[in-house]
């Protein structure tokens, strides 16, 4: 036997066939088969022998499927088509080539032909997915999942070069800001960082394609089987898929990071960020077009006033348009300027308080609305066996004077004995963990006096999501403390949304 390369590159006639039939009994199942033969009566006893086969087993060839190949040193040579035992005739394959195994072959594989139809409906995919109304985590995942296999299919087969990927991957981002799922001046690296990484997840054509390649060779390369050996002596080896996975992945996050505007948030947070701060992003639960948005908010990309005049040099003031007092960034406008704390923060705050205020009057059976969305608190709620009550937004009164006596949910229990303050903050997101300690300092006093006047116990429970979603490690057992389920993801959705809300109204976007 002669490896299967060699073969084409010699003279050769050959015989095609495709047969898709299935046997009855489902033992067997024969499809997409290929003759190679050196002459002409060659081939006729390989014929002879797939007849006497197939009739043996009660198939019949799908003609309709079938082709015939006569090659003289590499170039094909016509022919009239050849006669089957049983009569039938197969005809000559024609100009538009011949489908095996879902790519199309001529001599050879028809690279040119085939990669048009690849990218074709590839970028068909991306758009048709780009123009849905998915939530931003289902269209990155219908993109990989979808379209992206249509390139995977080829790789290894068709003959990519890296311009050619890069150009496909160029195109997807084009579709992909076009129906407004990922912003004109974002981070490229960052769009295809895993979502647990603070990325979007998408897949790109490029790796995709070069993963295939070296997944294949290390197939090879490991194969016992001696013809798979053969081939493997000719593949040339540098680094496994893995490794290539791995670096590819931190090249970008490298890259990503030390983009002056594009990773300076990441930078910001790194020292405070637990890993659940992207619990929103890997749950998907946004729109595209806020996804894109809140990525184009931590990657500076927002046209603030202080980004037109410092970035794209523009004459304009870059004082806040609210305020008038300071810069306006993006931090500025999220979460640091008094013209907006009154209102536009205040209905953050209390949007995502109300997630907790819900869940609260839910585990002490206390009345509430059917969902939390719908909920409107009022001041003071008391359980069914008037054991729990459950303030919003309430002053607690004490014997001596406090300054601060008015946390955003108070939970009394009677039976346990115990008080609990909670109080929620939606502060820039580099200072969660100094908000926390902020917040558990402020009512220290409070919570000494309450366990004095009334002989109980008493926890401080600080609640801080940054505006953009960040949360500390301690977030998730601050939950735990009110035996509550854990709505991280709940919470962040409602802060990045209201966050989403004032840049966009602020702006004018
Ligand atoms: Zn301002």
């Amino acid at each position: 036997m002669v490896p299967l390369t060699m073969l084409l590159k010699r003279e050769t006639i050959g015989y095609r066939f495709g047969s898709g039939q299935q046997m009855m009994n489902h033992l067997l199942f024969m499809d997409d088969l290929k003759l190679y033969g050196r002459s002409e009566e060659e081939l006729e006893k390989l014929v002879d022998v797939v007849h006497v086969f197939s009739r043996d087993i009660g198939m019949e060839f799908g003609l309709d499927k079938c082709a015939v190949l006569i090659l003289k040193q590499g170039s094909k040579v016509h022919c009239e088509g050849i006669l089957l035992p049983d009569g039938k005739e197969m005809s000559e394959m024609d100009e538009s080539g011949y489908k095996y195994l879902g790519v199309l072959e001529g001599a050879d594989i028809m690279q040119k032909e085939m990669k048009q139809k690849v990218r074709d409906e590839y970028l068909r995919r991306v758009k048709l997915v780009a123009k849905s109304k998915l939530y931003g985590g289902n269209l990155i995942k219908a993109i990989n999942a979808w379209a992206v296999s249509v390139v995977r299919y080829s790789a290894g087969i068709l003959d990519w070069s890296d311009r050619e990927l890069k150009e496909m991957d160029v195109k997807t981002r084009k579709r992909l800001t076009m129906f407004g799922t990922f912003h004109k001046k974002g981070s490229v690296p960052r769009l295809y960082m895993k979502r647990k990484h603070g990325g979007r997840g998408l897949i790109s054509v490029v790796d995709c394609v070069r993963e295939e390649e070296l997944g294949l060779c290390g197939y090879v390369k490991a194969s016992e089987e001696w013809m798979l050996k053969v081939v493997g002596e000719m593949v040339e080896v540098g680094e496994t898929k893995k490794e290539y996975k791995k670096r590819v992945q931190k090249e970008r996050r490298e890259n990503f990071m030390q983009k002056r505007l594009h990773g300076k948030f990441m930078r910001d947070v790194s020292e405070v960020a637990d890993e659940r701060s992207w619990q929103w992003l890997r749950a998907g639960y946004l729109g595209k077009g806020t996804e894109g948005f809140v990525f184009a908010a931590q990657e500076q990309a927002l046209r603030t006033r202080f980004f037109r005049a410092t970035i794209q040099k523009e004459a304009v003031d870059p004082k806040c348009r609210v305020c008038g007092k300071e810069v306006e960034s993006v931090g500025h406008l999220a979460s640091g300027c008094s013209g907006l704390a009154q209102k536009e923060y205040r209905r953050r705050h209390d949007r995502m308080g109300l997630r907790v205020y819900w869940e609260l009057c839910r585990k002490y059976g206390v009345k509430c609305a059917d969902v939390w969305y719908k909920e409107v608190p009022d001041e003071v709620r008391v359980s069914e066996d008037g054991q729990v009550e459950i303030w919003w937004d309430r002053g607690v009164e004490t014997t001596q004077k406090m300054e601060h006596n008015r946390p955003d949910v108070t939970v009394l229990n009677r039976v346990a004995q115990e008080w609990t303050f909670v109080d929620f903050s939606v502060p820039w997101d580099k200072n969660v963990v100094l908000k926390e300690d902020e917040k558990v300092a402020k009512y220290a006093p409070l919570a000494k006096e309450i366990r004095k006047m009334h002989r109980v116990s008493t926890k401080v429970v600080p609640l801080v999501v940054g505006c953009l979603g960040v949360v500390s490690s301690r977030f998730v057992g601050y939950l735990k403390v009110l035996g509550i389920p854990d709505v991280l993801g709940g919470m962040q959705t409602c802060a990045v949304i209201g966050t989403t809300l004032i840049l966009q109204k602020v702006l004018s976007v």
